[in-house]
C-alpha cells in the first residue's frame, strides 16, 4: 500500500535546454498509474520544470530550503517560494549538504519541521560513510540522523515525509548497495521508526539511493521495504523512465 516513489535529484546540473529534454522525454512516456515521481532540479529551474511537466503523477521538488518564510537570509530559499514556483517537495539532509555545507542533524530536523509546517513535503536523506560502514555503524548513524527529526516533528508530520537511505559510498560511485543489503537496512530502519513513532512507520516510504540506474532498479522489485529510489546521475538520462517503470 506504499506507493512506489522515484525521485530525480539533478544536483547542480542542467540548463533550460537539458531540463526541457528531460521533461519532454517524461511527458512522452507511458508512465504507470501507481507511481509517484518527483523531479528535483536546481532551484533556478523549479518554475520551468513545473511548467513543462504534463504528467499527473510527476511533481517537482527543490534540493534544499531554509527555515524562515522570508527575510534577510541572502542566498537561501523559502518553502513559500518553492510552492510559489509550483513545487511540492524538498530534499533535506542530503549527504552533500551534511558534509560539504556542514549541516547538522538538528538543523536538518528544524528545516524538515519548517518545510512540513509550510506545506512542502520532505525527502529526508540519511546514510553512512564508507568508514562508518566498515566500523559496523550503519544502523547507528541512520538512527542518529533520524532521531533528531523524530524529536522535532509530530507523528502526523510523518505523512509528509519520505526517507531516502543513501549510503555515501554508493553515491556517484557506480557501486550500488545490493538489493538484499538495502532490504536489510531498510527493514531495520523501519523497525526503529516503529519503536519510536508506532504503526505509522508502516506507511512511510523508504527509498534507496546511490548509483541506482535503469539496469539495477529491477533487482529491488521484490524487496518489501524498498519503496522506491532517489536517483542522481541516471535521473538526467532517458533510462530514468526505466527506473520509474521497474515495478511493472
Ligand atoms: P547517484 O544516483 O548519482 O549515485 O546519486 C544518488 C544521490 O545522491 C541522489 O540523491
Amino acid at each position: 500500500s506504499r506507493t512506489f516513489f522515484v525521485g530525480g535529484n539533478f544536483k547542480m546540473n542542467g540548463s533550460k535546454d537539458s531540463i526541457k529534454t528531460i521533461v519532454d522525454n517524461l511527458n512522452a512516456a507511458k508512465l504507470p498509474d501507481n507511481v509517484e515521481v518527483v523531479l528535483c532540479p536546481p532551484a533556478a529551474y523549479l518554475n520551468l520544470t513545473a511548467d513543462l511537466n504534463k504528467q499527473p503523477n510527476v511533481s517537482v521538488g527543490a534540493q534544499n530550503c531554509y527555515l524562515k518564510e522570508s527575510g534577510a537570509y541572502t542566498g537561501e530559499i523559502s518553502p513559500l517560494a518553492i510552492k510559489d514556483c509550483g513545487a511540492e517537495w524538498v530534499i533535506l539532509g542530503h549527504s552533500e549538504r551534511r558534509t560539504i555545507f556542514n549541516e547538522s542533524d538538528e538543523f536538518i530536523a528544524e528545516k524538515t519541521k519548517f518545510a512540513v509546517d509550510n506545506g512542502v513535503k520532505v525527502i529526508l536523506c540519511i546514510g553512512e560513510s564508507i568508514d562508518e560502514k566498515k566500523a559496523g555503524k550503519t544502523l547507528e548513524i541512520c538512527k542518529r540522523e533520524l532521531s533528531a527529526v523524530i524529536k522535532t516533528v509530530t507523528k502526523d508530520d510523518w505523512n509528509k515525509i519520505v526517507i531516502a537511505y543513501e549510503p555515501i559510498w554508493a553515491i556517484g560511485t557506480g557501486l550500488a548497495a545490493t538489493s538484499q543489503d538495502a532490504q536489510d537496512i531498510h527493514h531495520e530502519i523501519r523497525d526503529y521508526l516503529r519503536s519510536e513513532i508506532g504503526e505509522i512507520a508502516d506507511s512511510i516510504r523508504i527509498l534507496y539511493g546511490g548509483s541506482a540506474n535503469g539496469k539495477n532498479a529491477p533487482d529491488f522489485k521484490d524487496k518489501l521495504d524498498v519503496d522506491g529510489f532517489l536517483v542522481g546521475g541516471a535521473s538526467l538520462k532517458p533510462e530514468f523512465v526505466n527506473i520509474i517503470t521497474s515495478r511493472q
